[in-house]
């Protein structure tokens, strides 16, 4: 039997969200129906009603989720009822060309739910990263189901699902930082200081905070900054004369660009060491270009890597990292500003970019 639920929905371009009855079909072969128990508002919702992800309208928001399984379909082994269950968007199929060479963090043909969720008029919804979660029940694929530990409440655990994986996983899996090395990290928002709490539980020594907004700075100290720089009224030369003043005259190791705009680019490509490592964790926008000297890119040597959901394997990661937040070694609780109701999603995109607000958190 099909459900019929409340979900939040993306109608049209610039549209405001709606909640509406979404029907949720019975799990087809390998699917699984999931009770959603939180889910966190990340900048990519807003960028699908805004139109800037593709047209496919109407978009199911939402995809920072946790919550437990309450239905499988035929052939589900991976999890079974009553599983507690962060979901991801990187459900690796372990067959395309990345999988088998083993680079299974670029699994270029990852899974999804078998059957749509669908309108009450029969619209097909597309759901956001193929998950769809501010609502009461989803279905995925089993693969993009992972257990994680039952004592991480639902809206702390949930947001390892999206925008906090990807800063930590820019610290440790992409920047592969080292003990003792020294990280900046530009932008200050909740992916900025998940790469701040990664470059920390890496062992970084020297973690300098970039932002324009003091008051974001003094935030990502409790992250684990060692250091902060107000980048508001400086110039190129200066914000990487601050970041060398602070690395010995040198630069950093790594440097994370959590922003992702042409000017944090080049900060972040001047900042590092020689031969050091730029990390582009922030997602520029469409019609951004950037121009660099090409003899300063073969001069300075190192490398620029582009780091995709924190290049995580939820299955590895998100157990793990549960783990080290319920030892009390990852503030993951700190990144829940406030939890909020499904009405109150409009709201949330409002202040994505006010500076108050690491992450609003749906409660269901
Ligand atoms: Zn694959
Ligand atoms: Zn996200």
């Amino acid at each position: 039997m099909p459900y019929t639920v409340k979900g939040a929905i993306a109608r049209a371009e610039g549209a405001e969200v709606e909640i509406v009855d979404v029907v949720v079909p019975d799990p087809g072969p390998g699917d699984v129906i999931v009770d959603v128990q939180a889910c966190g508002v990340c900048h990519t919702d807003l960028s699908y009603r805004d139109g800037g992800i593709n047209d496919e309208f109407p978009f199911l928001l939402g995809h920072e989720a946790a919550g437990r399984v309450s239905a499988v379909g035929e052939g589900v082994t991976h999890v079974e009822v009553g599983d507690y269950v962060v979901l991801n968007w990187r459900a690796v199929c372990g067959e395309c060309r990345a999988c088998k060479r083993g680079d299974l963090k670029y699994c270029f043909a990852t899974h999804n739910a078998s059957r749509k969720m669908t309108l009450t008029d029969g619209t097909e919804l597309t759901p956001a990263l193929g998950i769809g979660a501010f609502i009461e029940k989803t279905i995925v694929h089993e693969r993009q189901c992972t257990k994680v530990d039952e004592q991480a409440a639902p809206e702390v655990a949930g947001l390892l699902g999206c925008g906090v994986m990807a800063g930590i996983g820019a610290a440790i899996n992409t920047g592969e930082v080292k003990r003792g090395e020294s990280v900046a990290v530009i932008g200050c928002g909740g992916v900025g200081n998940a790469a701040i709490a990664g470059a920390k539980l890496a062992g970084a020594s020297t973690i300098i905070a970039l932002d324009v907004v003091d008051a974001k700075l003094e935030g990502a100290k409790e992250f684990g900054a060692t250091d902060t720089v107000n980048t508001k009224d400086l110039s190129e030369e200066e914000v990487v004369a601050a970041v060398q003043g602070l690395t010995g005259g040198f630069g950093a190791d790594v440097v994370i660009d959590a922003v992702g705009r042409p000017e944090t680019y080049r900060q972040a490509f001047y900042a590092r060491d020689l031969a050091g490592r730029v990390v582009l964790v922030g997602v520029p926008h469409p019609k951004a270009e950037i121009t660099l000297p090409f003899l300063d890119v073969f001069g300075r040597g190192g490398s620029l890597k582009s780091s995709w959901y924190g290049d995580c394997l939820p299955e590895r990661d998100f157990p793990m990292l549960v783990d080290l937040y319920l030892q009390g070694r990852l503030p993951l609780d700190r990144f829940v500003t406030e939890t909020i109701s499904a009405d109150q999603i409009e709201a949330a995109f409002g202040k994505i970019h006010d500076g108050t607000v690491l992450r609003s958190v749906v409660k269901y």
